[in-house]
């Protein structure tokens, strides 16, 4: 500033000098005076230039360059133009931000959408997108009342209490294909509000299946413990004779054995659920497993048929398996128990293991017996599903066996196959992959294995 007005003051000087100099008529002093006032004029003409070059230059947006060089003018220029640059890099920086911000709630597994003042959809994320059925260019800045319609929601919307969440159908909602939303308001700012929702359908399903388990199980146990309530009633009130007792006694055993059935079936189900993955550094051998099922099949055969079955049992290329040597048997025998126990005794089970071509190896469990209706095929794996209940409790089933099975195949990489046909037999077969086997190295040894 002090630099601008001595600027002015030597130019002044300097054309007053001149102008006493050089003065027309040899007036000096006026002489002077007006090259003065001149050189001020002069001075005022090129600030005022430079001065309206700045404005113009802001008024364009401060975007193009333009030389001011230094002084009042061209330190102004130099400020507004790093206050410019500061801005935008600000304004890049929070759009930056925002992105993030955006792409985050983009990727949430939850459903986010921001609703204005007036319930005006303004964001939603993909998420929401699938959960409500909406657009992002038909239904940005609707009211999201008219677009959800949903009774419950409505009701919930217009409620303004939004303490709990609402549990509703989802946009794709089907009789195949149920979803189940859980939905909660949260207001926010100046009557803003975020509207988050959340897939439960498996929560749901998980919830049901839970209650259906317990409501399963304590009917299992409930019918063993009436039966023997009966009998111990009937031998402590009445009296029986020596043979009447024995009978009674004999059939309470059977309860129990069939209780205590259950509980052992329930506790392998829950080790096999809570129980770290199998190793994949101990080997059980498949002969040995399956001189055990043989050993085991005769023996059930005699206490259900009084009489064994046909049973064959063929290995083509014997293999040892990386696993739990416990539950590999109990999944096989399953299948071989079954057998026996669906199968007439005059009829014919097969037990094969046969490796292939490509590695993988195949246990299998093939009988003449009654079948099954394919529409029951893909729900005999399910806890407590059985087709012909009664055999199946008459010969001391649970309903459980197939769980085990699938269980103890997914836990080994293996795959549980089971295809029958009605009046013909069924055939039940494991699928271990190649990953898990290995040509047998540990040595059969006969009589009661130890696996
Ligand atoms: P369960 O203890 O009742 O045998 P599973 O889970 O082992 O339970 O089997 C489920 C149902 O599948 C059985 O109740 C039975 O109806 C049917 N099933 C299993 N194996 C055979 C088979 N080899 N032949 C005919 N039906 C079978």
């Amino acid at each position: 500033m002090a630099w601008r007005i001595l600027s002015l003051a030597l130019g002044q000087l300097l054309a007053a000098a001149i102008g006493w100099r050089f003065a027309l008529h040899g007036d000096a002093p006026l002489g002077a005076a007006l090259a003065a006032l001149l050189a001020g004029y002069v001075w005022l003409i090129f600030d005022t230039l430079r001065g309206a070059r700045l404005l113009r230059w802001l008024r364009a947006g401060a975007q193009s360059e333009v030389v001011l060089g230094s002084g009042l003018w061209g330190e102004s220029h130099d400020r507004i133009r790093r206050l410019v640059r500061d801005g935008e890099r600000r304004a890049t920086q929070s759009d930056a931000r925002l992105h993030d911000f955006l792409a985050a709630l983009q990727a949430s597994p939850n459903g986010v959408i921001l609703l204005d003042e007036q319930g005006r959809i303004e964001w939603f994320n993909q998420t929401a997108s699938a959960h409500f059925g909406l657009d992002v260019r038909r239904d940005t800045l609707q009211h999201l009342g008219n677009l959800v319609r949903d009774p419950g929601f409505a009701a919930y919307f217009a409620g303004r209490d939004y303490q709990s969440d609402l549990t509703m159908f989802g946009r794709q909602n089907s009789s195949f294909k149920p979803v189940r939303l859980s939905v909660h308001l949260h207001p926010y700012g100046e009557g803003r509000s975020l509207l988050l929702s959340r897939d439960i359908t498996a929560l749901e399903q998980a919830e049901a299946m839970r209650r259906d388990f317990v409501a399963n199980v304590s009917h299992e146990i409930r019918t063993p413990l009436t039966v023997l309530a009966g009998f111990v009633e009937t031998l402590q009130s009445l009296p029986l004779s020596e043979d009447e007792r024995q009978r009674y006694l004999g059939l309470m055993a059977q309860q129990s054995q069939r209780m205590q059935t259950l509980v052992s079936d329930l506790l392998t189900l829950s080790r096999l659920e809570g129980s770290p993955p199998p190793p994949t550094q101990e080997w059980v051998s498949v002969s040995q497993l399956m001189a055990q099922c043989e050993q085991d099949a005769h023996d059930l055969s005699q206490v259900l048929w009084q009489q064994p079955h046909r049973l064959t049992l063929n290995i083509e290329g014997d293999c040892d398996i990386a696993g739990a040597g416990t539950e590999l048997y109990s999944a096989l025998f399953n299948l071989v128990g079954n057998a026996v126990r669906y199968t007439p005794v005059q009829q014919n089970i097969a037990v094969t293991w046969k490796s292939l071509p490509d590695g993988d190896a195949v246990f299998a469990v093939e009988d003449t017996g009654p079948g099954i209706a394919p529409e029951h095929l893909p729900r005999l794996t399910e806890r407590f599903y059985r087709v012909d209940r009664s055999r199946s409790r008459e010969t001391g089933g649970t309903g459980l066996g197939l769980a085990i099975v699938k269980h103890v195949a997914q836990r080994h990489g293996a795959d549980l196959r089971i295809e029958s046909v009605p009046g013909k037999g069924s055939r039940f077969s494991i699928r271990f992959p190649h990953a898990r086997l290995r040509a047998a190295q540990l040595t059969f040894r006969s009589g009661s294995a130890q696996l």
